[in-house]
């Protein structure tokens, strides 16, 4: 599942072609109900969350979600496309471009955004940190606090490389429940979420420790030595869709009734 930082990254690569350009052609490879005509002038190219959103005027929003496999591609008109054209779920052309997006599991045109459940996105650098807190209270109690920080409905950006690190930094265990953590901690787990979404903006390799860029303290680093205590990094899949979580057993105190892995 791709991170926050990830789509913005995608929308400041189609911003620039596609904003305030008139349609050209627009394939949905999905029946929808209503297009936007050619000439429909592309009014905004946004990230939500994890949801790219194309907006046109007259007030249809392209929204797509591109889930562990999906992304989009920028083309120069005419030049071959770099993945097959079977696998294309949209197109989007405008004058000189074409955007494609190839192997999205959701893609939706809608009138009002149907990523009005994603909680506030986590890469503003002015997120409202207070309604990301005050969202938590719409997870059961006995969620693992791991579980809620991916929920996109509190707040949007966060995938499991960010889970674990956040978590990590503030010395939580992920498999936490909800009700054991106390209000403090649950704005450091935010603020630390909004500062290191933030901090990876724009290029460069994903870092979220200190160290030389690309690195990070337990993700994908089972086994090896955390390098604050030394202890080896664990790692489970967690949560109803058994996602991969890690985190360093001494650094980030197990919690007393923890659910079984
Ligand atoms: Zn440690």
């Amino acid at each position: 599942m791709p991170e926050g930082d990830t789509i913005h990254r995608v929308v400041d690569r189609l911003r620039p072609a596609l904003a305030g350009q008139r349609l050209v052609r627009l394939e949905v490879r999905r029946r929808v109900p209503r297009q936007p005509a050619p000439g429909t002038r592309l009014e905004a190219v946004t990230a939500r969350g994890k949801h790219v959103l194309i907006a046109f005027d007259g007030g249809l929003t392209l929204r797509t979600h591109l889930g562990m496999h999906g992304s989009w591609q920028l083309h120069a008109a005419g030049e071959p496309w770099r993945r097959p054209a079977h696998l294309a779920r949209e197109v989007v052309e405008v004058d000189g471009w074409e955007a494609v997006c190839f192997s999205a599991p959701t893609v939706a045109l809608e009138r009002v955004s149907g990523a009005a459940h994603v909680g506030p996105d986590l890469c503003e650098p002015d997120v409202d940190l207070t309604a990301c807190v005050a969202r938590m209270d719409g997870c059961a109690p006995d969620t693992e606090i791991g579980d809620v920080l991916s929920d996109q409905r509190v707040a949007g950006g966060i995938g499991n490389v960010y889970k674990s690190e956040i978590c990590f930094a503030c010395g939580i265990h992920p498999r936490t429940r909800l009700r054991d953590v106390d209000t403090a901690t649950r704005y450091d787990l935010m603020r630390t979420a909004n500062q290191l979404l933030v901090s990876n903006l724009g290029r460069g390799p994903r870092t979220t420790t200190a160290g030389p860029p690309g690195s990070v303290a337990v993700y994908q680093r089972q086994g090896e030595r955390c390098r604050r205590c030394g202890a080896r990094i664990e790692m489970a899949r967690t949560g109803p869709h058994r996602r991969v979580t890690y985190w360093c057993p001494d650094c980030q105190a197990r919690p007393q009734k923890a659910a079984e892995p």
